[in-house]
Order: structure tokens, then sequence, then C-alpha cells
């Protein structure tokens, strides 16, 4: 069972939209585990002061070394260290395949300015991002990772092939989708029928109207998917 332990200044915040549909039903069942630690409670002074003004001089406040270390030194002493930042390695689909195989993941949201940068040093902490853009703080951006992460844990999505079959699973976007009606009329009255292998029956020649639909949808959307697909197909010897 994988474990996270999310270090924030507001562990309130969790499960929050996790603890809603399959990942808490998941979490119900215990097929993942959820430890939100106060940040602040690893304060000393009778303040409880967490952050400090940044040496060098400039706007905003940091996350103080020896706090975040006490918070890290309190949790498992194995497991990843991730520290959610817009620094760090841009997350994606191996990244949440990768972190589905381990039994703890120890999750810090900074706030402020971020973290003083000897504590992550010290604690050894990777720094993964959500993308290239700024949030106020980590938790939406762990609430992210960890979404995609739980739903690659076996019988937490219902049918598990579903995760197998979705958009960046085979290094392609997922082909699309229909469902009943098989002719559906819009409100301007145009008639708009699925495409016609889907209801063939034919599952090979549907298996391969996907295939075809990804590739093409790869190609105009995601070059740069399409390229690395390109590079990774098996040769034709
Ligand atoms: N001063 C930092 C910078 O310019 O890189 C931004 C700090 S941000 C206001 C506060 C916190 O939000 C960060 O410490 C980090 O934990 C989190 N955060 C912001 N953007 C993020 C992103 N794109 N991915 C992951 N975490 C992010």
């Amino acid at each position: 069972m994988i474990n996270f332990h999310v270090l924030t200044l507001f562990p309130e915040l969790f499960p929050g939209p996790l603890g809603a549909s399959v990942t808490g039903r998941a979490l119900e069942k215990n097929l993942w585990g959820l430890n939100a630690i106060n940040i602040r409670d690893f304060a000393t002074d009778k303040h409880q002061t967490v952050d400090d003004v940044p040496f060098g001089g400039g706007a905003g406040m940091v996350l103080k070394p020896d706090i975040v270390e006490r918070a890290v030194l309190s949790m498992p002493t194995h497991g990843r260290r991730i520290y959610l930042s817009p620094r760090g390695k841009v997350f994606n689909q191996k990244m949440a395949e990768e972190f589905a195989q381990e039994s703890n993941i120890i999750l810090l949201c900074g706030r402020y300015e971020g973290v003083d940068q000897r504590a992550l040093d010290v604690c050894g902490f990777e720094e993964v991002s959500i993308g290239d853009y700024v949030l106020t703080g980590g938790e939406l951006a762990a609430y992210v990772m960890m979404d995609s992460v739980i739903r690659l844990i076996p019988h937490v999505v219902g049918n598990d092939a579903t995760t197998g079959e979705e958009s960046f699973s085979n290094g392609l976007l997922e082909y699309p989708h229909f469902t009943r009606p098989a002719q559906w009329t819009d409100a301007q009255g145009i008639v708009h029928p699925v495409p016609e292998i889907l209801t063939s029956g034919h599952h090979g020649e549907v298996a391969k109207w996907r295939l075809e639909q990804s590739k093409t949808l790869t190609q105009l959307k995601r070059p740069d998917l399409w390229t690395i697909y390109e590079q990774n197909k098996p040769k034709k010897t």
C-alpha cells in the first residue's frame, strides 16, 4: 500500500478532493494511506514561527530549515521525498507510474517564497513541478500528483484495464469516445452518426481504428509526443 505523508501548513486541506469519488472510496478501503502533517507543529517558539525573511533581501518569506528538517525526521526514513516546486522536473504519466510503485512518499508543500535551500539539500528532496506556472502553495500540486498516482493502484479505478488504455500509457493521446445514441440529433436538427466501425462488432478492426485515431490526434495536437513515439517504436527488420 502506498502512504502519502503530506507536510503542509494547511493539513485541513487534505484529503480535500481526493476524499470524493473513486479516490475517496479507495481511501476508505485502505488502498492508499494519508498522513497530513502540520509543519507548524515543529516550530519551537511561543508564536510557532515557521518562516523568516530571505537573506539578501527581496519580497516574501522563506520556510525555515530547522523546522522543515524536524518535520521530515518525524517521517518514515525510507521512501521518496518530493518537494512540490515550479523549479522541478515537470510531472508526467511516466513519473506517476514510477511513484505508484513506492510504499511511502513524503510531499513537502511550500508556501510564500519557498523553502530554505539547505533543508532541501540536507533532506534529499527531489523537486517536482506540475507545470510552468506559479501556484500560491504546493497543496494543489500535491492533489494533482496524488490523484494521478492513486488511480494507478490496482482496484482503485473500477476496471483496471481503463488506466492501461488512457492517454500517455502507450506514448499516444487517447482515441475519441462515443456513446448512445448511435445517431444523435443536435439542437439545430443536424444528425451525427458515430463512426460506423464502432457498431460493427469487429473488435480487431475497432482496435486498429482506435490506434490510427490515437496516432493522428497525437501528430496533430502533440508533435513533441509524436516525435518521441516515432523514435521509440520498434524498428522494422
Ligand atoms: N518563489 C518560488 C519561485 O519563484 O519558484 C515560488 C513559490 S510559490 C508562491 C509557493 C509554493 O507553491 C512553492 O514553494 C511550491 O511548493 C508551490 N508551487 C508553486 N508553483 C508550483 C508548481 N508549478 N508545481 C509545484 N508546486 C508549485
